[in-house]
C-alpha cells in the first residue's frame, strides 16, 4: 500500500491502535452540542471546543483525531436549518483533527455515520445516502485525512456504501456496525457475517462501536475477531451494560423515566473498568481498541497506561500515596477521622 493508506497499515502493524471518540456526547455535556439532534454546531460556533477535546485526547494517548463530522451530513443539517454551512463544517472539522494531530503525531480519521436516511427497501435511498457520504469524505480527503471511520452502521447496506465511497477516493476505511440489536443487523444479518462480508469487500478494519458496553460488547467481538482476517476494532460505550440490558439504550433505572441518553450517568464505567476493557480487548487481537459515547479523557489515558504506555497526560496520573488520608501521611491522622474514612460498614 502506498500514500494515504500506507499510515494506517503502518500504525497498525506497529501494535494496537488506540482510538478516542464520544466527542458528540461530551461536547454536549460541556454546553457546546444540542441532546436530540446532536449536530455537531460547535465545530463552526466554538472551534476551541472542539481542539480542546481533540488535545485532551491526544495528550491521554489517543492515536487518532477523529474529524468531528458525526451527524454533519446534508439531511442533519438541513433539519436543523444549517444545509448553508455544510461544506465549511465538514472542512473545519478535518482542519481541527489535523492541527492537534500534527502536535502529536496522530493519525487524522474522516469520519461518516447512519444517516437515517437509509431504507433498503427503498433502492433510491441508497443513492441518497451515497450523495451525502460522498460530498463529506470528498471535502475530507481534499482536506487532508489518512482513512476513513464510517460508523454506528445499522445497516450492513449503508455500511457498504460507506465502504464503497472511500475506497472510489483511494482511502483505507475502518467501517463499523452499531449493535442495538440481539444478533442481527437491521437489515438482517448477523453481526459476525456483515463483518466477514465488508472485510471481503475490501475495508482495512471491521469491527462494533457504540450501543454496547464493554460487558457485552467483548463476546461478540471475540466472535469477530475469530472469524475475520482483517483487522478489527472494538470501540464501547462506557456504561454498564449486562445481559438484561445489553445496550445503553436498553438501560432502565427505577424512577428514572428514560435513561439514554441523558440519565445515564449512574450506569458510567470507571477508568479502571475501562483499562480492563482495553486490556482484554488486545489479548483477544482485537487491532484498534477505543471507547464511544460517554467517554472522558481519564478514561482513555488509562486504557492506554493498561496498555504499557506513558503519554503526556501520565504527568498527572494518579499518585495515591500523596494523599493525606489514603497515602502514607495517614498515619499522622487523627484515628476517629481515619476511622471515618475507612468504614466498611
Ligand atoms: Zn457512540
Amino acid at each position: 500500500m502506498t500514500g494515504a493508506g500506507s499510515a494506517l497499515a503502518d500504525r497498525l502493524a506497529q501494535g494496537t491502535v488506540l482510538g478516542a471518540e464520544g466527542y458528540v456526547f461530551e461536547l454536549e455535556r460541556r454546553g457546546y452540542v444540542k441532546a436530540g439532534a446532536y449536530v455537531p454546531e460547535a465545530v463552526l460556533d466554538f472551534p476551541d471546543a472542539v481542539t480542546e477535546l481533540h488535545r485532551e485526547f491526544l495528550r491521554a494517548g489517543a492515536d487518532v483525531m477523529v474529524a468531528l463530522t458525526y451527524y454533519a451530513h446534508r439531511d442533519k443539517l438541513r433539519r436543523v436549518g444549517r444545509e448553508s454551512d455544510l461544506e465549511a463544517m465538514n472542512r473545519q472539522a478535518v482542519r481541527l483533527a489535523r492541527e492537534v494531530a500534527a502536535e502529536g503525531g496522530a493519525l487524522v480519521a474522516g469520519n461518516v455515520c447512519n444517516t437515517w436516511a437509509y431504507d433498503p427497501q427503498d433502492v433510491a435511498t441508497a443513492d441518497v445516502v451515497r450523495a451525502m457520504y460522498a460530498e463529506q469524505l470528498g471535502w475530507a480527503a481534499d482536506e487532508g485525512i489518512d482513512f476513513v471511520i464510517a460508523e454506528t452502521n445499522d445497516y450492513l447496506g449503508e455500511a457498504l456504501i460507506g465502504l464503497q465511497v472511500s475506497q472510489k477516493l483511494g482511502l483505507p476505511a475502518m467501517v463499523t456496525l452499531a449493535t442495538t440489536r440481539p444478533a442481527k443487523t437491521w437489515d438482517g444479518y448477523d453481526y459476525v457475517e456483515a463483518c466477514k462480508i465488508l472485510a471481503g469487500h475490501g475495508a482495512a478494519i471491521v469491527g462494533l462501536n457504540c450501543d454496547r458496553g464493554p460487558a457485552t460488547m467483548l463476546p461478540l467481538i471475540a466472535r469477530i475477531r475469530d472469524q475475520v482476517d482483517c483487522a478489527v476494532a472494538a470501540q464501547p460505550v462506557p456504561y454498564r451494560t449486562d445481559e438484561a440490558s445489553p445496550t445503553m439504550e436498553s438501560l432502565r433505572a427505577e424512577g428514572v423515566d428514560r435513561v439514554f441518553p441523558l440519565a445515564l450517568d449512574p450506569f458510567s464505567c470507571t477508568r479502571f473498568e475501562m483499562a480492563d476493557f482495553a486490556v482484554a480487548a488486545r489479548d483477544l487481537g482485537v487491532n484498534y481498541v477505543g471507547i464511544c459515547c460517554g467517554a472522558g479523557p481519564h478514561h482513555v489515558r488509562a486504557m492506554a497506561e493498561a496498555l504499557g504506555r506513558t503519554v503526556p497526560a501520565s504527568k498527572y496520573s494518579p499518585s495515591m500515596d500523596l494523599h493525606p488520608i489514603l497515602g502514607a501521611a495517614a498515619s499522622s491522622q487523627d484515628p476517629d477521622v481515619l476511622d471515618a474514612w475507612n468504614a466498611t460498614l
